[in-house]
């Protein structure tokens, strides 16, 4: 039997808010990821199974990786489609929120989803929630959005539900948010939801081939091209950083999606643990970082690069040219010795 986590009092409100509304619109953050679609997707199959006028709307694409999920042709990216995602938000009487905990990570849908009347459900696992939402569960100790969602289900009664296509979206933002059960991955409830899932049906290898193994050539060569030529390693530091321009991204005709993992690499190489990957978008440049053991990735991305995320993952955005960018991650080298001291890593 799983531990009972979300308070009783918000299970009970979410059941009332879903009862009591037909319409009902799930969203995610921007550039979503395995997690954000495969609990949006998750939770939507099982509105409609409950027989709600449920859709899934996202501020831009999923990436292509995740076109083996049930339902993901069904997906309204507010980019892509804005008048029709603008209706489904206007009408919606409840909006559910999964996966991000600041309103600007929904990006150009923000006054949107601000504008909507609709109550608002946030579900989450980043730090520090904002109060944008009528009922926030929030629980940062979990290692995914779709971890917490199947804890919810479970607590809400309704476990009977998790189908096979259900438990492929569950399991999918599972095994994308712990690096396919790498990291954030020593809670020993994890492999009890896993082995319920396989009992539901999936094929975890499968999944995991189609999500993680479906690269073509030029991501390929996009992602070895960035390591062999765009890596400069802070031995000192314990840092990698890579650095892809737009010319870069251009010459292996990137689209969104095409780096996803790239980030993760370098940690390959023996005492690294911290790793930092810029980005030259045409009007910002991405930050995308990640860390090992105790070091606060987050708190540098909060403090530098107006983001923030996890301690282990997190990400932010500079607008400004590539040139400063790069001085403002020298500006963190002094953070990240800290840092390093603080978590005892040898320098
Ligand atoms: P990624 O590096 O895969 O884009 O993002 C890793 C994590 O960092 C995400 O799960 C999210 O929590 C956080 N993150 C990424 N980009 C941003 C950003 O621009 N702002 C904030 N607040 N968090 C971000
Ligand atoms: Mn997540």
């Amino acid at each position: 039997m799983l531990k009972q986590i979300i308070d009783p009092k918000l299970v009970k409100s979410v059941i009332e808010l879903i009862d009591i509304n037909d319409r009902i619109v799930v969203t995610c953050h921007k550039s979503p990821d395995g997690d954000a679609i495969g609990s949006s997707l998750a939770l939507t199959l099982i509105l409609k199974a409950l027989e709600k006028n449920a859709c899934v709307v996202t501020p831009d694409r999923p990436p292509k990786s995740l076109n083996s999920l049930p339902a993901i042709h069904s997906i309204v990216p507010f980019s892509q489609q804005e008048e029709t995602a603008r209706n489904l938000l206007d009408n919606a009487g409840l909006i559910i929120c999964l996966d991000f905990n600041a309103i600007n990570r929904v990006d150009k849908m923000r006054p949107a989803l601000e504008a909507s009347n609709a109550k608002k459900i946030l579900i989450d696992h980043h730090r520090g929630p904002e109060s944008f939402s009528d009922i926030t569960i929030s629980h940062p100790e979990q290692s995914s959005t779709a971890v917490l969602l199947y804890r919810l289900i479970f607590q809400m009664g309704l476990a009977e539900m998790i189908n096979h296509d259900v438990a492929t979206c569950i399991y999918t933002g599972m095994m994308t948010d712990t690096g396919n059960f790498s990291f954030n991955s020593n809670d020993p409830e994890l492999y009890l939801i896993v082995a319920d899932l396989i009992r539901r049906g999936i094929d975890k290898d499968d999944i995991y081939k189609k999500v993680m193994n479906t690269k073509s050539e030029s991501v390929l060569k996009l992602q070895s091209y960035a390591i062999a030529e765009k890596m400069t390693i802070y031995p000192h530091l314990h840092t990698a950083l890579i650095v892809l321009n737009a010319d870069d991204l251009a010459r292996f005709s990137y689209v969104p999606g095409d780096d996803e993992g790239l980030v993760n690499e370098p940690l390959a190489i023996e005492g690294i643990v911290y790793s930092v990957y810029l980005r030259q978008d045409s009007h910002q440049i991405k930050v995308s970082t990640r860390s090992v053991g105790n070091f606060r990735a987050d708190l540098i991305c909060n403090n530098f690069y107006n983001g923030g995320g996890h301690i282990n993952a997190a990400g932010g955005e500079l607008r400004c040219p590539l040139d400063k960018a790069l001085e403002v991650f020298n500006r963190t080298k002094p953070v990240i010795e800290e840092y390093l001291k603080e978590t005892n890593t040898q320098i």
